[in-house]
């Protein structure tokens, strides 16, 4: 049976680290234009302070790339198919994963996922470019350390399977959730083929802008079709923090 559940008290339900994680519900009321937009998201609450004098933040503008060095650790991904679990935030659409079903492994630290979210356009820049839509998977390790792998996509002809799977059963009301066992995507199917990347360190995009996160940039945009941005837009469209500075950090180009 389809069931669409009520998050009650919304963050209050998760636990802290997906309280920190990007597009998690939060008890301050923030957005991305006005009163509460990006330029206002450290006066909104003492907890969001990174967001003004953070060093650090997220996204970047992805420019002048060092080759990464033979010994930098390479990812390694081991997905598999999740039921399917949508929520409208009320910042993005959000998949929240199975807890403990899928994890990614970089430099002996083991991260799971915990939920993947789009931007549209995308948030992340690639020489001055910003793409269509974009798509956030948040993992969290033991020890309390955050990674994000990022996608961007492309217009093309062929649709998404899991951005098509989700499209037909995001709840439209903000703070409500659909979950059901009997539909499964697998996150695989979002990321593109060629696994070359960039990665720096960063931030969340979304208050509370905490830095440390470990950030994974696909280089190669996965295909869509210009319904799918269409219809994800009809719920977000413009949910896209400004550029960050870089302040000297160096962005690795892994092949
Ligand atoms: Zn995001």
């Amino acid at each position: 049976m389809n069931k669409i559940k009520r998050l009650s008290s919304g963050a209050f339900l998760l636990t802290a680290f997906v309280a920190l994680t990007a597009s998690a519900e939060s008890n301050h009321d923030w957005t991305y234009n006005g009163e509460h937009g990006p330029e206002h998201w450290a006066e909104i609450s003492k907890d969001f302070h990174a967001c003004e004098d953070g060093r650090a933040e997220s996204p970047i503008n992805i420019e002048g790339a060092k080759k990464a060095p033979a010994d930098m650790p390479r990812l390694k991904i081991t997905y598999q198919p999740l039921p399917i679990d949508i929520a409208n935030t009320g910042h993005s659409i959000q998949f929240n994963a199975a807890p403990g079903t899928d994890s990614i492994t970089l430099g002996g630290r083991v991260y799971q996922l915990v939920q993947f979210h789009f931007h549209a356009p995308g948030e992340e820049r690639f020489a001055g470019k910003e793409s269509v839509m974009d798509a956030h998977l948040v993992h969290h390790s033991d020890d309390d350390k955050l990674l994000v792998l990022a996608v961007q996509f492309k217009i093309g002809d062929q649709p998404n399977s899991v951005i098509q799977t989700m499209l037909d059963r995001i709840p439209h009301e903000k703070g409500a959730e659909f979950k059901v066992k009997a539909v499964m995507v697998n996150p695989l199917d979002l990321l593109p083929k060629d696994t070359g990347y960039y990665t720096y360190s960063d931030s969340l995009t979304t208050p509370p802008c905490s830095e440390g996160v470990t950030w994974i940039e696909f280089k190669e945009p996965v295909i869509i079709t210009q319904q799918q941005p269409d219809a994800m837009q009809r719920f977000y469209h413009g949910n896209q923090r400004p550029v960050q500075a870089l302040n000297g950090r160096d962005i690795w180009e892994v092949n």
